[in-house]
């Protein structure tokens, strides 16, 4: 095929639930293509031989070569090409930000004048991992070192370093603090944008290949770091702990009943299931007026979820312009086809309460847009006395999260920097020997792919290590 032919071939639509129903119910939004749309779409690869879209990857898939066997139909082969370095395809195909990392250099989307018109590699990455997952034979496990291994937590991060590990020959035991392993893929992302099954599926595989997986075992409390090495028998550990704990806006009225920080929203709907409703143990607040505060997917998931659970207004309060929010584009997009209002340009300057003690109201200023701060976008300045009053009766604050403090209170051998990161060396060693460390507990909140690929150049240092004992 030429590449003239190749561009004329019309990027395919995602199908979706339709936005009326899926408000609704939990069901996973994008349906996914059909054999016929992955083909096509990876037709749609002009085969660059500089392949920018490889440098756009953060694990450098190679992906003209995926996508090169897709356009012939050998979708099992693709996989194949995509497991060499990314362990979690059917995850990353839904939860990447492509838009910003491999399709964002795509030749195709620049010759086309249009970055919509990329390849869309994570949907092809996405069907050749749901077509053809479930028949991958399962990893191989050299034999046993009579090394050990403990991996603290059960985020992407850890996942990725675990099943490297135990594929080496080490054993390997996983220690969550959550009665169900996965981390923010669990707990945090809700149902309806990654099926918790994929999840499950991936966890079970570590399992099969012989992790041993530990929950409800909090490292800091149920056992020191320390302990694990010194007293428990292993050679090495990895922390992969993620950035769990939530920022407040501190402003008045953010102790009222009715205010949740995003996370605790986000896990009892997702983790603890409240919208399994009559079955579900833990209950969450029945609210009919939401306000979420802040603009990233975190947001984004809040603001769609309290939808979910029946609310009848759902608002996000935003201190910038949509063209500055953090959030995905196609996150966004969903979130307003379901009807999610958009207030931007304001922000919450104080939550008021009933003489309960319970939310009713949040105070916002408007915003205009000023200079470029430090991250690149213009700063938003407050306009003095644009005061106004949105009546709600519950605010979801998610405006990102910190390091989970524990570990480094627990285990004062650990250097962190100021933000309470942990700092790593190239090959994610903290200064703690024995000690490798990845993910958001390294680089604060980041992405899943990202997490996964520090936890795989983390497990090949300490497999050197280990070698080298
Ligand atoms: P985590 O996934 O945070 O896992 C850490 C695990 O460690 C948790 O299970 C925790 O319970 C456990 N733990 C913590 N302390 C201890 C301890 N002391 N002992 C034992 N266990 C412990 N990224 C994307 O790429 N795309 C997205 O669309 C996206 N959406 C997101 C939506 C939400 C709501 C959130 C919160 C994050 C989102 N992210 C997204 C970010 C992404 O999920 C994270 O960057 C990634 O999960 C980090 O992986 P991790 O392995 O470092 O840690
Ligand atoms: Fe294909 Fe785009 Fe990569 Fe070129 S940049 S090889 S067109 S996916």
């Amino acid at each position: 095929m030429t590449a003239k032919e190749r561009m004329a071939i019309p990027a395919q639509d995602m199908p979706a639930q339709d936005p009326l129903v899926r408000g609704k119910n939990m069901k996973e939004v994008a349906l996914g293509f059909t054999a016929e749309q992955a083909r096509l779409e990876a037709s749609r690869c002009l085969q660059c031989k500089t392949a920018p879209c490889v440098s756009g990857c953060p694990v450098s898939i190679d992906i003209p070569r995926f996508l090169g066997l897709a356009a012939d139909g050998k979708f099992a082969d693709a996989l194949g090409v995509i497991r060499q370095a990314s362990l979690l395809p059917a995850i990353c195909g839904r939860v990447c930000p492509q838009e910003s990392q491999c399709q964002a250099p795509c030749t195709l989307g620049k010759s086309l004048k249009n970055p919509l018109l990329a390849v869309g590699i994570g949907r092809v990455e996405r069907y050749v991992a749901d077509a053809c997952s479930a028949d991958l034979p399962l990893p191989r496990v050299k034999p046993a070192t009579g090394r050990k291994v403990a991996v603290i937590g059960s985020g992407p991060a850890s996942i990725a370093a675990a099943a490297d590990l135990c594929q080496e020959g080490h054993a390997v035991t996983v220690f969550e603090a959550f009665h169900k392993p996965g981390g923010v893929l669990v707990y945090g992302i809700p149902e309806f944008r990654l099926p918790k099954a994929i999840v499950d599926r991936e966890i079970d595989t570590l399992r099969k290949i012989g992790v041993d997986v530990q929950t409800n075992f909090l490292v800091g409390r149920t056992r020191k770091l320390k302990d694990l090495l010194t007293q428990d028998g292993y050679d090495a550990v990895f922390v992969g702990t993620g950035a769990g704990l939530p920022k407040f806006m501190h402003i008045d009225g953010e102790n009222l009943v009715g205010v949740f920080s995003a996370n605790e929203y986000l896990t009892r709907c997702n983790l603890m299931k409240a919208y399994d409703d009559g079955r579900a143990a833990t209950p969450i607040y029945r609210s009919k007026k939401v306000a979420v505060l802040g603009g990233g997917n975190v947001a984004m998931d809040a603001a769609r979820s309290a939808l979910r659970l029946g609310a009848e207004e759902v608002s996000i309060v935003y201190r910038r312009s949509l063209e500055e929010m953090p959030a995905r584009q196609e996150e966004v997009h969903h979130a307003v086809e379901e009807g999610i209002r958009f207030l931007t340009l304001k922000n919450a300057q104080r939550i008021l309460g009933d003489d309960q003690g319970r939310v009713k109201a949040v105070e916002t200023l408007t915003y205009v847009l000023g200079e470029k701060d430090a991250s690149g976008r213009r700063s938003p300045v407050a306009v003095p006395g644009s005061e106004a009053l949105l009546e709600v009766d519950t605010v979801i604050v998610a405006i990102g999260n910190d390091s989970n403090p524990l570990l480094r209170q627990t285990t004062p051998e650990l250097g962190v920097n100021k933000n309470g990161n942990f700092v790593v060396n190239e090959d994610g060693q903290t200064s703690m020997p024995g000690v490798w460390a990845g993910g958001d507990i390294v680089l604060g909140a980041a992405t899943v792919i990202l997490a996964m690929g520090q936890g795989r150049k983390a497990a090949a240092a300490i497999h050197r290590f280990l070698t080298a004992l």
